[in-house]
This record gives structure tokens, sequence and C-alpha cells, in this order.
């Protein structure tokens, strides 16, 4: 796999970075240790810094020759709002936080492709690396372009990658058009009556209508929406209650919605509102529905997929570069990035046999150190092939 020489040479201060990273995870918008380790590691290789952009954005400014030719490379830095649960010496310090979607690698393979760039100096023209916060929910990357970040830092093109852990080690994707899904929120707040457990009937229960509204609101997928579509459903929490022989007043749902079409969206939107409410007024509740539009899906351009698809070729082959696979229904804010500048977001497989294959957000997902030299490769190699120098 012709990985650059220098990148596999420094492998392991890649490593110990992205553990220091892992073991110090910061949720969306407080990236405040991380974002300082990123700047100071950009500045201690000569690259121009630039922070504040969505409070904890970094983003480094690397020009060479006299190209007014420039492409930006994104990555996130951000932790989720959960406990770890791995025991290997780099798990979370941090109670309630963790990296558990691998933000910390991406982090760390856009750190090593800056380090090699600014080392090496093979390229003409600008790049610019943007580390941005809060891709989990709070849209980072949507604050970091309304605050200016393409008319600050003006690029041709903009790329952004993700570890994958259903595809192997030495595996890119490059795959054009719409490659992840909207992704919405929900709170349903369902108001019944409370009183004494023992006498259920002098009560609206809302422990039991929420039963019945979470298995409602699963049917829309399976019985309202043409199963030629993609729609997902999930309840992700259900408050209720705070003692044993109490009905509660209250129960409090909250919950995300995917899709890939807008159509399907607006019908998912709709048909929530009515399913809640009207499984609410079955049980003599009232439910109240709050629902808020979240990520649009990324949409990758044509050329700057082929480009990545190019340089994933001189990375890992042609053979291991996935050109065609359906969108993943999962959410990503570098859709508005991609909206702004034409991109492309690849993933990176990281899955070896038991290693780097425990999907992300779950407690026991590590983002796999093999695939750091392959991904800082690839940033690596995308750039000497965008700004090629006179003659090279
Ligand atoms: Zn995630
Ligand atoms: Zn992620």
């Amino acid at each position: 796999m012709p990985i650059h020489n220098r990148i596999a040479a420094f492998a392991e201060d890649m490593t110990g970075w992205r553990r220091d990273i892992h073991a110090n995870p910061e949720l969306g918008l407080q990236e405040h240790r991380t974002s300082e380790k990123v700047a100071s590691l950009l500045r201690s290789w000569g690259i121009a810094v630039t922070r504040g952009l969505a409070k904890t954005g970094v983003v480094g400014t690397l020009r060479n020759g006299t190209s007014r030719k420039a492409i930006g490379i994104r990555a996130d830095m951000d932790a989720l709002e959960m406990s770890e649960a791995n025991d290997f010496p780099w798990r979370s310090t941090n109670p309630g936080a963790m990296h558990a979607c691998g933000h910390d690698g991406h982090t760390t393979m856009l750190l090593g492709a800056a380090r090699y760039l600014a080392e090496n100096r093979n390229f003409d023209g600008t790049v610019h690396f943007i580390f941005q916060p809060a891709e989990e929910g709070l849209g980072g990357g949507r604050i970091m372009v309304e605050e200016g970040l393409f008319e600050r830092f003006p690029c041709d093109m903009v790329f952004g990658a993700h570890n994958d852990t259903y595809l192997p080690v030495g595996t890119i994707t490059a795959v054009a058009g719409r490659v992840s899904a909207a992704s919405d929120r929900f709170w349903i707040r369902l108001r019944g009556k409370g009183g004494h457990a023992a006498r259920p009937h002098r009560t609206i229960d809302p422990v039991v209508v929420g039963a019945h509204m979470v298995l409602a609101l699963q049917s829309i997928v399976a019985r309202r929406i043409n199963p030629q579509d993609a729609a997902v459903l999930s309840i992700t929490q259900f408050h209720a209650g705070s003692t044993g022989n109490v009905i509660p007043e209250e129960a409090l749902l909250n919950g995300t919605v995917r899709t890939l079409k807008a159509d399907v969206r607006d019908e998912m939107e709709k048909l929530l509102d009515e399913t809640a409410k009207a499984t609410a007024a079955a049980f003599g509740a009232e439910a109240s529905v709050e629902y808020s539009r979240g990520y649009p899906p990324v949409m990758n351009a044509e050329d700057p997929t082929e480009r990545a698809a190019l340089a994933g070729q001189k990375v890992v082959g042609a053979e291991k570069v996935v050109r065609e696979r359906l969108p993943g229904m999962g959410g990503e804010d570098f859709s508005y990035m991609a909206q702004k500048v034409p991109g492309c977001f690849v993933r990176i497989g990281q899955a070896n046999g038991d290693r780097g294959s425990v999907p992300v957000h779950n407690p026991r997902y590590d983002f796999n150190d093999e695939i750091l030299p392959i991904g800082a490769s690839f940033w690596a190699t995308l750039v000497e092939q965008e700004l090629p120098r006179a003659g090279s």
C-alpha cells in the first residue's frame, strides 16, 4: 500500500495524538483543549492558524508556490455525550463524554497530512485544514459556513472523511451523489393525569399512552411510507415518573428521523405529528410535538468525487476504492460545506477482524490507529495531485 514513507515514519506520533484526544473528549462547541492542541501542533509546523470560527473551530492555512488554486479538507473534533465502556489506558477521563464516532481519528489524520505537507511542500497552491467543532447535532459545520468560512478561506473544492467500521482497513469510498441522510430531531411532551398507582382508572397514564405511541410511530415507517423509500424513526429517550406508586402526569419522548428524499422528509414530519396527537387523544391524553429539521443529506459533486477516487487509487489501489454504495442513514453536517463549495465526503474502512469493527456510537467503539497513516496519506496524495507543482 503506497503510504507516504515519511507519514509511516511518524505513525507512532499520530497514534499518540489520537489517544491523547481520545482520553480527553470534549462535547460540541466545548472543544477547548482539543482545538488548543490542534492549533499548537499546526503552528509548530509553521502553518498559519485562525481560531474562533464556531467558537472552537480551527483553520490552518498552508501556502506554497504561486498558484491561486485552493482546497479545503475538513475534520471534526467533538465527542458524544455518553460514557465509555472500554478499559484500555487511553479510555475517556471525562465522565459522560466519549469519542465514540472516531472524530479523534479524523482530527489526527488531518494533522498527519498537515505535518507532512508542511515539511515536504511538494505542491503549488493553498490548503486550508478545517477543524470543525460540534458535528454531533449542534451543526458546527453549518456555523463555520455561516460565519464566513469560505469567504475568509476561499476553496475551489472541499473534502471530508469518516471512518467506517463495516469496511475493511485499506478501503476508501468515493461515491457521487447523495451519501448521507437528512437528520431531524423531535420531542413529544405527553400530558396525562397523575394519580395513585392503585387506581389507574382515576388517572390518564402517560406511560401506557407513551408505550402505544412508540409502537404507533414505528408503524409509520412500516405501513405509511413506501417501502422503496428509506426512512428511519428512532425513539432514543423516554422519560416518565419518579417513584413506584405514583402514575406520573407527563412523559417525554425524544428521537430522530432520517430520510433520503425531500418529499419523504415532509411526509414523516406530518405523519409523526398526526400519529402522536391521535394516539394521545385515543387515550384521553394530549401530546405536543416539536420537530426540528437538522442536517441535509451530503451531496458529493461529480468532479471532486472523481479526484478523490483517483487519489484513493494511488494510496490503496483501484480495487479497494468503492465507487458505488447505497447512502448511509447517518447525518453529517459536512453537507453545509458541500452546499457552498463542490465537495466530496469519503469513508475510510477501519475493520480488521475484531479490531475496528465495533460500530460507532457504541460504548465499546474505538478508532483503529492502523488507518491513521492511510487517511493522512490519502489527504497528502489528494493535495499533491490537485495542487501539482510545475513539472511534477
Ligand atoms: Zn457520530
Ligand atoms: Zn461521526
